[in-house]
């Protein structure tokens, strides 16, 4: 039997008219579909009926075994002679695994694609009307991983030329919030720098704090903000009293701070 093809595809952050054209088509013409646990599942109503649809949201603790099932999953239907796309958050490169995944698919010389898609950082602040550059305030961007950085963990991060780039985008942040905002002070940006966090971007049930780095913790913690949610530090955090526009079109609930 002829080998299938895999489609790496970015399924854009929630919204699910934000995948591409490209992406969606991928969809429309997949025998299975593995997908993860962040993707709008509206998406796998276009792929066709008799489609597999298999899910693979990674369990916490579990992180290198699923992903070496995940492997398996997309050798194994492509081998079958299947067209399978594989269904990301976002964008498969941005903290997505996409190079782990495409290099297996190499290794078996299995023939691929990879569809980038609208990854969270840019979105959920479009969404709250915060662009990620500005002419004014932001001439550069970082799009950093939160994830390990814990209070006395290893450190991983540059803490000082990351206080040194205008906008910081930290994705899988909120957990580690106090520690984030108390290095970027230590190792240079003022207390008074402008954060956002968005909280379900581009969703019907997207939410938006703002506050500085030195009340930011805080804040997060009364309104009880969780995953997943973007960290957005930065003087373009401000354009958003002027750009707000998303949450204006949602229901104005008592949770729906809209906080400045
Ligand atoms: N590949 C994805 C990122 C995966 S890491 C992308 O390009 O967007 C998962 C993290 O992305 C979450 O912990 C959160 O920080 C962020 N994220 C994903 N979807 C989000 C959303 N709708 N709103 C806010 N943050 C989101």
């Amino acid at each position: 039997m002829s080998k299938g093809k895999v489609y790496l595809v970015g399924a854009g952050p929630g919204d699910e008219k934000l995948i591409t054209v490209k992406g969606l088509e991928c969809i429309q013409q997949s025998d299975c579909i593995v997908y993860d646990r962040l993707i709008n599942p509206s998406l796998l109503e276009y792929a066709p009926k008799n489609a597999e649809r298999i899910y693979c949201g990674k369990l916490p603790g579990k992180h290198m075994l699923i992903q070496e099932e995940i492997h398996e999953i997309l050798v194994q239907k492509a081998l079958e002679g299947k067209i399978v796309t594989r269904l990301k958050g976002g964008d498969p490169g941005v903290f997505g695994r996409v190079g782990e995944e495409a290099s297996i698919l190499k290794q078996h010389g299995i023939p691929f694609e990879i569809v980038p898609g609208v990854t969270a950082s840019v979105a959920a602040a479009e969404y709250a009307g915060i662009p990620l550059t500005h002419r004014e305030y932001a001439s550069s961007v970082a799009l950093v991983t939160g994830h390990g950085c814990k209070e006395n963990g290893p450190d991983h991060l540059n803490w000082r030329a990351l206080s040194g780039i205008d906008t910081i985008a930290f994705y899988m942040g909120v957990g580690n919030l106090q520690n984030i905002c108390r290095q970027l002070m230590q190792n240079g940006k003022a207390p008074g720098t402008p954060v956002a966090i968005i909280e379900n971007g581009t969703t019907k049930v997207q939410r938006t704090i703002s506050g500085t780095l030195d009340t930011i913790s805080q804040l997060a913690a009364s309104e009880k903000i969780t995953n997943p949610a973007m960290i957005i530090v930065g003087e373009v955090v401000k354009v958003r009293e002027q750009a707000m526009w998303f949450e204006d079109t949602l229901y104005k609930t008592k949770n729906n701070t809209n906080t400045q």
